[in-house]
């Protein structure tokens, strides 16, 4: 059973969100906007931290953009009750401690995973 977590938990988990440039396992990833997590890329390299998916809570997928962003807009909100947050996994990189929001994209015929850097600035 993975962890849900509220608002606070993930404002704590992002502070101690360590950036490293030099990280073995993640700096090929530059995802301050949300990205398809590249073919080469190891996503069990990251450790499931917890998830935003709340089962108790209507089903949404609204975006919020009240500053006229979008879903791939590095400055883009990020708002827990909101697609596609409310979908998404919070991850740890295991070589940094780099932290990470991750989802799957379910399209007619296709699974896109992504993947996007958590900034504390940006959780609303
Ligand atoms: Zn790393």
């Amino acid at each position: 059973m993975i962890k849900q977590l509220n608002r606070n938990q993930l404002l704590q988990i992002a502070a101690s969100s360590n950036i490293s440039e030099t990280c073995p396992e993640c700096s090929s990833l530059s995802c301050p906007g949300w990205v398809s997590v590249p073919g080469y890329f190891d996503l069990s390299k990251m450790k499931v931290l917890g998830t935003l998916v709340d089962e108790n809570a209507p089903e949404c997928w609204d975006e919020y953009h009240p500053q006229g962003t979008h879903l791939w807009s590095e400055n883009a909100p990020i708002s827990i009750q909101h697609h596609p947050y409310n979908r998404s996994d919070v991850r740890e990189c295991m070589g940094c401690k780099r932290k990470f929001l991750h989802y799957t994209e379910y399209g007619g015929y296709y699974l896109d995973q992504r993947i996007r850097e958590l900034n504390i600035k940006l959780i609303i």
